[in-house]
C-alpha cells in the first residue's frame, strides 16, 4: 500500500540482525530481492532500550554476526552477478571511508563523534540529546546525556560541560585508543555506546562494541580489496559513492 501512494523506489525495509537471523542470511536477502528492493542493510543490534532489556533472547557474538555478515554478503554479491542491483548498506558505508574523497557523513564513523555536533534530538520528554542512542538511554533510566530543555538556546547547549567533552575527547587522532589505531582516518570513538555498554562515555575505545565491530569491518573489507576482481572492484566504487550520487 506503501508503494501504491509513494512510489515503489520510495519504500525501504530496514533490517536488524538478531539472534534469530543468524541461520538465514540468504533467505533474508533473498527476500528484498523478491520484493524489488534495490539495497540491504544488514545492521547488527545495537545495544539500547528494548534491544538491551532482551539481550538474553536477541543478542550474539561478534563472531556470530561476522559470519553471517560474510554470508549476506556473499549473497547479495551472488545477485548482482546474476544481473540484480543490490546495494548492501553496511558494505557502502566502509567503502565510502576507504575509497571516496567526498564522505557520506555517516554520524557513527564521524571524529569528532557526531552526537550532538551532526545530531540533536528534541524528545517529546522535553530535553534535548545528542544522538537518538542517547535518548534511548533516557528511555530506561539513564539521563546522564541530556543536554538541556527544550527553549535552551543553541549556544548554550553547545557550551555545555557535556557537549565540549564529546567535541574534544571523541577525535580519533587525540583518543588514546583510537590515536593508534591503522583505521582512524575513518573512525573515532563511541562515546555514547559506551555509556550504554560501561556506564562511562570515558571507557576505554578499544572495549567498545562499536571498535570490535569496526576493527573486524575495516580488516575485512580491507582483505577483499587486496584479492578484489574487476567485477567486486567496479561495485566498490559504485557503492563508495555518497548516497543519492552513486548511480552518477
Ligand atoms: S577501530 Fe576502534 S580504535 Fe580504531 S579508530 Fe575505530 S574506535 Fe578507534
Amino acid at each position: 500500500m506503501a508503494r501504491r501512494f509513494l512510489g515503489h523506489h520510495s519504500v525501504s525495509a530496514l533490517m536488524t540482525t538478531t539472534k534469530a537471523s543468524l541461520d538465514y542470511p540468504e533467505a533474508i536477502v533473498d527476500e528484498y530481492v523478491k520484493h524489488g528492493f534495490s539495497e540491504v542493510f544488514i545492521r547488527p543490534l545495537s545495544l539500547f532500550g528494548f534491544a538491551k532489556r532482551n539481550i538474553k533472547h536477541l543478542g550474539y557474538s561478534l563472531e556470530n554476526f561476522a559470519d553471517f555478515y560474510s554470508r549476506a554478503l556473499d549473497r547479495v554479491l551472488y545477485w548482482n552477478r546474476n544481473g540484480v542491483e543490490l546495494r548492501e548498506g553496511t558494505a557502502a558505508l566502509i567503502l565510502n571511508k576507504i575509497l571516496s574523497s567526498f564522505d557520506a557523513g555517516y554520524v557513527d564513523l564521524q571524529s569528532p563523534c557526531g552526537a550532538g555536533l551532526a545530531v540533536l534530538v528534541y524528545n517529546y520528554d522535553g530535553f534535548v540529546y545528542p544522538s537518538d542512542e542517547a535518548r534511548m538511554l533516557a528511555e530506561t533510566g539513564d539521563v546522564s546525556l541530556r543536554l538541556g530543555e527544550i527553549g535552551t538556546p543553541f549556544e548554550a547547549l553547545m557550551r555545555t560541560p557535556l557537549m565540549q567533552h564529546l567535541a574534544t575527547s571523541t577525535l580519533s587522532t587525540r583518543d588514546p585508543h583510537c590515536s593508534s589505531c591503522a583505521f582512524n582516518p575513518y573512525c573515532g570513538p563511541d562515546p555514547v555506546g559506551a555509556q550504554a555498554e560501561f556506564g562511562s562515555i570515558d571507557a576505554p575505545s578499544r572495549m567498545t562494541e562499536h571498535c570490535r565491530r569496526n576493527t573486524w569491518l575495516f580488516d575485512y573489507f580491507f582483505r577483499k580489496l587486496q584479492v578484489a576482481d574487476t567485477t567486486f572492484l567496479d561495485l566498490a566504487y559504485q557503492w563508495a559513492q555518497p548516497a543519492g550520487s552513486h548511480n552518477a
